[in-house]
């Protein structure tokens, strides 16, 4: 969660840090602020949106070429501009932005107290300010010796970068847990949480991993652990470019990414659907496939959209390649009784490669001796490098907080998995093969075909815009897509739904179910379908308002339904990456309608990396 950007070179701080913050805005949106050091140190927050920065900016006019900036997401203290970052000492010298959690905050603030330190609000990024200067005017230590005497003190996870008003040459920056990168210009240096700041600048750019520490300069970086040992990093070239973090003429990121899924399940298969040699090929997994087809069970571990995209690989590795799984909430996961070992195989999966409760897992599973295999979007995020092999997305950079692209990309990758593996252990038959790789080459054609005409979907938007309830039913391979579609209209719409295999409504929901009750029942996939007609009876005779999404061809379930949205037919396993789209867009219109923040949904933040 929270962006952090800081600028050190020849242009004015505060431009390159306000259009940063801007970008990073996804990451976090309840308050903002920067420092700028020139002559002086200028410290400027506001409560809300980084416009609110940009205007008391304009005003206040701030110079400087070194500066460091913060879009939070409060994780301690209400949103406000106390509250807001840069946070500073009693004597206001070091200021600091920080992204993550100061655990042990409460001990350290008391013994600030009782040393005479007076604190202005509630966070526990603050408290590190106030450590900082401690050390600093205790003793002989320079800047950064400072920092690294304090984080030593510290538990919990951080990425900081901190200024110094009397050593306005540099800025310090370390992590743990929360990720951190160097840009490098030409004469000037950017630090960031995630690449969407610099990438107008420049395209290298070094990672810093967990306890190292870098003091950043107009003329070069140093980066050394927290126990002062001077490492050599490697420089890496950023892929994305500007095109892919701006909006291309649709008012919001989320539509643009609903609308980009026929392209970026295209890149997704691009040399891995090997269409005419009837196989799939994924380079990230060579070597390890027969390791993860003996597996004794494969744990896919994960949180929100990507859990839901974990379920649907469930029932792929089941069907395909008759491997035993179990999916997890990394949040849960890593505090169960741990029963994993070097016998099983863990699957983690999150677009930001970042998710905190995901990579806590991932860690546990390897210290437990099994072998995990990352599935990420953000190329050299921390879950990148730290599985032992994976696949990565390519669904381009997802900024749209309410994940969309991203989701059909991991079922995507997990479809190809599943077909690898059932291949590699011979429950794949070839004439299965063959029709899957046929329908799969087919996918992104389709896609675009439904995203043609969204008439209906509007129409049932604009009828349905002010209900208080839904419910999502689905079977067997549409039931994580009903998971996920309630998830989409919660996020960004507000309006409380859930998601069931539509079996289990009897077993309770249905109590809910009367004339006022929206029912969106996914119906697409075939095996189940006889079964569906009778839920969906169930609900029609308690006057529930049906909404049915359903293959082309399915005219019983048509019949049945109030609203019926079909879909393109495909085979049964395929049907998750045409049925969540028209649940994406049904919640992306009721939201629009309702006037709701889509991109920036209240309470929520892009790359959740706190735990
Ligand atoms: N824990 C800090 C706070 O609440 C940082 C939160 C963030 O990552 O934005 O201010």
């Amino acid at each position: 969660m929270c962006g952090i950007v800081g600028y050190i070179g020849k242009r004015q701080a505060s431009e390159v840090i306000l259009k940063g913050l801007q970008r990073l805005e996804y990451r976090g949106y309840d308050s903002a602020g920067f420092a700028i050091l020139d002559d002086d140190m200028k410290i400027l927050k506001i409560k809300g949106k980084v416009d609110e920065l940009v205007k008391k900016d304009k005003e206040e006019m701030t110079e400087g070429h070194l500066g460091i900036g913060h879009t939070r997401w409060a994780t301690h203290g209400e949103p406000s501009e106390i509250n807001a970052h840069p946070h500073v000492g009693a004597s206001g010298k070091f200021a600091l932005v920080h992204n993550g959690i100061i655990e042990n905050y409460n001990v350290l603030r008391k013994d600030l107290e009782k040393k005479g330190h007076k604190f202005t609000g509630e966070t526990d990024t603050e408290v590190l300010a106030h450590l900082i200067e401690e050390i600093h005017d205790m003793s002989d230590i320079d800047f950064f010796q400072a920092v690294q005497q304090a984080l030593g003190q510290v538990k919990g996870t951080y990425g900081i970068a901190v200024v110094h008003k009397y050593t306005p040459d540099r800025i310090i920056i370390a992590r743990k847990g929360s990720p951190l990168l160097i840009g490098i210009g030409e004469d000037e240096y950017f630090v960031a949480s995630d690449a969407s700041p610099i990438i107008e600048y420049t395209k290298k750019v070094v990672y810093l991993e967990d306890e190292e520490m870098a003091v950043v300069t107009r003329d070069g970086y140093e980066v050394s652990t927290l126990k002062n040992i001077t490492l050599t990093k490697e420089v890496h070239e950023l892929a994305m470019n500007l095109e892919q973090i701006e909006k291309g003429g649709y008012p919001h990121f989320m539509l643009k990414e609903i609308f980009e899924q026929g392209g970026t399940i295209a890149d997704c298969m691009r040399g891995r659907l090997m269409v005419a040699e009837n196989r799939i090929q994924l380079g990230g997994l060579e070597g390890v496939v027969d390791k993860i087809i003996n597996a004794r069970r494969v744990v896919i571990a994960a949180c929100g959209t990507s859990w839901h995209a974990g379920l649907v690989g469930e029932y792929l590795f089941e069907y395909l390649a008759h491997m035993p799984v179990e999916v997890e909430y990394a949040s849960e996961f890593r505090y169960r009784e741990q029963l994993v070992d070097e016998r099983d195989v863990m699957i983690v999966i999150s677009q930001s490669g970042e998710t905190a409760d995901t990579l806590a897992a991932l860690r546990e599973a390897k210290r437990n001796g099994a072998m995990v295999i990352g599935i990420c979007n953000v190329v050299g995020s921390t879950i990148a490098r730290e599985t032992d092999a994976g696949v990565y997305t390519h669904a381009g950079p997802e900024i749209g907080v309410a994940s969309t692209k991203a989701f059909t990309a991991q079922v995507t990758v997990l479809t190809m998995m599943a077909m690898l593996f059932g291949r590699q252990n011979k429950t794949l038959s070839d004439e299965l093969m063959q029709e899957l790789v046929q329908e799969l080459k087919t996918i992104p054609e389709k896609v675009e075909e439904m995203l043609r005409n969204t008439d209906e979907i509007k129409n049932i938007a604009r009828l349905f815009t002010y209900a208080s309830h839904f419910l999502y039913l689905g079977r067997s391979y549409s039931f994580p897509v009903a998971l996920e579609g309630a998830l989409k209209l919660k996020e960004i719409s507000y309006i409380h739904a859930e998601g069931y295999p539509a079996a289990e409504m009897k077993h309770g929901p249905i109590a809910l179910i009367d004339e006022h009750m929206p029912v969106v029942v996914i119906a697409a996939t075939d095996h189940t379908n006889e079964k569906m007609i009778n839920n969906i009876e169930e609900v029609r005779a308690r006057r529930g308002r049906i909404i049915s999404i359903s293959s082309d061809g399915q005219s019983d379930v048509d019949r049945l339904a109030e609203f019926s949205i079909n879909i393109p037919e495909v085979h049964d396993c395929l049907t998750p990456l045409l049925s969540c789209i028209p649940l994406q867009l049904l919640s992306y219109y009721i939201a629009v309608n309702r006037k709701c923040h889509v991109d920036q949904p209240r309470n929520l933040a892009k790359s959740v990396t706190v735990e």
